[in-house]
């Protein structure tokens, strides 16, 4: 039997991607986006869903059950960007990026979450980022939005595995998609004390997701990570250097480790 799979944020990006890749492997998929457009012919039903908007929510996960019965697979992929020095970042852009990162992948799982236990089966993958991994400069607010995900999701793991549900945290470096165009900016203020130094990185941002990975290279993976009987809690999935800076930050000295990604930034 064909298993059910619900991808939020399946509009573009990595998400898209996924569910393109996962219904050409035989699952039986279903993807949501805030706009769904049905004129664009894809190989998935495109759904809508907010995830900040728990009636959608719940109209979404209806209307998949009524239409197979069950949902095997969440993919809680759906999120955004967000820059600016922390001090100039507006309290309610952070405010709404938490909605949408966190709360907002938090609503569809707790949704989700009884047909699995009525199932006793299930598997939700959250895709965080390996830059929750860093508190990366002018990138704080999102760095720790998916820095929540990943650590929520090793408490969720182990509060559901006794109902058969598997939670895996799936980090990704740069990849080649939209997210630069859809991320809240501060603005570049002119007499902003950190101008020079957040225009730089912003540039040095945007450059590294443009030389990403294709976002095949991540759906593949996704595809392996569902055919394991136990699947490890965490993934990082990326270009080598982005992947071992993780390592070099468990094994460095903070101050030797603050030292590199100042110079990675020429801050
Ligand atoms: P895209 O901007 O291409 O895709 C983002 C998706 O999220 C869109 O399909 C959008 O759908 C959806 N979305 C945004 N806000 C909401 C919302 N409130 N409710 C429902 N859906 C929403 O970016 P990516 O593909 O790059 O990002 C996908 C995920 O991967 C994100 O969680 C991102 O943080 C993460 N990631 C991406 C990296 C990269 O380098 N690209 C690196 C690390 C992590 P629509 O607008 O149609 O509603």
């Amino acid at each position: 039997m064909s298993k059910v799979v619900l991808v939020t944020g399946a509009s573009s990006g990595i998400g898209e991607k996924i569910a393109e890749y996962l219904s050409e492997k035989g699952f039986i998929v279903y993807g949501t986006s805030r706009n769904p457009n049905l004129s664009l012919e894809r190989t998935f039903e495109l759904i809508p869903l907010d995830v900040t908007n728990n009636k959608l929510i719940e109209k979404a996960i209806n209307y998949v059950i009524e239409m197979e019965g069950r949902i095997d697979i969440l993919i809680n992929n759906a999120g955004k960007g967000i820059t600016g020095p922390i001090e100039e970042t507006p309290l309610e852009e952070i405010k709404a990026n938490f909605d949408t990162n966190f709360y907002g992948l938090i609503n569809v799982t707790k949704a989700v979450l009884p047909q699995m236990r009525f199932q006793k089966s299930g598997l939700i993958i959250n895709i965080s980022s390996i830059a929750g991994y860093i508190g990366l400069p002018y990138r704080g607010i999102y760095s720790a939005s998916k820095s929540a995900v990943s650590i929520m999701t090793e408490a969720l793991s182990l509060e559901v595995k006794q109902f058969g549900i598997k939670v895996v945290d799936v980090a990704p470096g740069d990849f080649i998609t939209n997210i630069a165009a859809g991320r809240f900016h501060s603005p570049v203020l002119k007499d902003s004390a950190y101008k020079n130094d957040y225009e730089k990185v912003l540039n040095q941002m945007n450059d590294e997701v443009d030389a990403g990975l294709d976002t095949k290279v991540i759906a593949k993976v996704i595809h392996s990570i569902i055919q394991k009987k136990n699947p490890k809690i965490h993934y990082k999935i990326g270009k080598p250097m982005q992947r071992f800076s993780i390592v070099l930050k468990r094994i460095l000295p903070d101050r030797l480790y603050e030292k590199l990604i100042l110079n990675h930034y020429k801050l």
